[in-house]
């Protein structure tokens, strides 16, 4: 593998590990143990470490991501700390406590929004997540959209078998409601270790469907992509847009621009990261800011260029999504 040298702009910050939601392909069914309270960083800390980066080296854009950000008490006071930063401020949510809360978030300063689902039929959205509460994700979306947030993007996970009969119903709801659907390929970082490649939908063949009811176009013919992950296209009916995100089948690891850092304090370089920085432990020991910003940068130093899915050197990390964030 080549060592990763492209510069880094994009924080990911993971607020708590915990959720309200038990998605099958992202958390443990059973056994999963909830962080102490006094291990998540606090508001400060994971203001300090978003402030270190953005004034030392440049961070461009945040996204607030869990486990579940929205169960986090007080969760406008901190989206209010980090939009003062002046970068571009967003969060990936469940949105199930969306209809109440969008609106204090967007007058806290958030700015885009992705809300996570992954099916439109009510029965199979609560096999997926283990909450019947489809009807409040929708009203999730619809209030994020009143309340000016944009762009309102919709993340989907597709898994073969599970809902890959739902890609055109989900591209006909992001055309009627004017939201970006994003298809995200499933990636082996479910808690039961159930993911195999075969349920794998490949985003060709997402593209493919789509493009058969509704003609696709983009700008270059093949699909936009910069360091964002998602592979834009536009309707040619000009009905809006639509991402698919192929991190198994067409990886873009030599253009990722992003780090993490875990509920706990963990600077991770990568999703499939094994190995993780602990500035929790350098921040409550008394480090400077000089300090912070010197492991941060060895960190990034650190970050390859692939994850290797499907080789033989793949190592799957210890952690599930929900406690790296997505
Ligand atoms: N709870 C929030 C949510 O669901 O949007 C934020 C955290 S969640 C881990 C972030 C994103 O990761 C979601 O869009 C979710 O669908 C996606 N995700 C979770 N597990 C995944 C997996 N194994 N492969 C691909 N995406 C996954
Ligand atoms: Fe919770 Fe999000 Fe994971 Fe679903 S995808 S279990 S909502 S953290």
């Amino acid at each position: 593998m080549d060592p990763y040298d492209r510069t880094v702009r994009d924080l990911r910050i993971s607020i708590t590990d915990r959720c309200n939601f038990r998605c099958t392909y992202c958390m443990p069914h059973e056994g999963m143990q909830w962080l102490p309270r006094e291990d998540l960083l606090t508001f400060e800390e994971l203001t300090r470490v978003a402030r270190v980066c953005v004034e030392r080296f440049g961070f461009e854009s945040i996204r607030i991501t869990g486990g579940e950000p929205t169960v986090r008490a007080h969760l406008p006071v901190l989206v209010r700390r980090l939009a003062d930063l002046g970068v571009e401020l967003a969060m990936t949510t469940n949105g199930a406590t969306l209809d109440h809360l969008a609106a204090d978030l967007a007058r806290a300063g958030l700015q885009r929004i992705n809300i996570s689902c992954d099916s439109l039929r009510p029965d199979r959205f609560a096999a997926i997540t283990g909450r019947p509460a489809l009807d409040q994700v929708l009203a999730g979306v619809d209030a994020a959209l009143a309340a000016g947030l944009s762009p309102v993007k919709l993340n989907c996970v597709m898994v073969r078998g599970v809902n890959d009969d739902e890609i055109l119903d989900f591209a006909a709801y992001g055309r009627d409601r004017g939201v970006e659907i994003r298809f995200i390929e499933w990636m082996p970082l479910d808690g039961d270790q159930a993911w195999s490649s075969e349920q794998v939908v490949p985003a060709e063949e997402i593209v493919a469907a789509i493009d058969a009811e509704w003609p696709l176009q983009a700008p270059d013919g093949r699909g936009a992509r910069d360091a964002a992950p998602a592979e834009t296209y536009s309707y040619a009916d000009g009905r809006g847009r639509l991402g698919v995100i192929a991190s198994v089948t067409r990886p873009f690891c030599g253009s990722c621009d992003r780090i993490r850092l875990t509920a706990e304090g963990q600077l991770r370089n990568c999703l499939f990261s094994v190995r993780e920085c602990d500035l929790r432990a350098l921040m409550r020991g008394g480090a400077a800011d000089d300090e912070l910003a010197s492991a941060i940068a060895a960190e990034v130093g650190r970050k390859w260029a692939g994850h290797s899915i499907g080789q033989v050197h793949f190592i799957r990390p210890a952690r599930s999504m929900s406690q790296i964030g997505g």
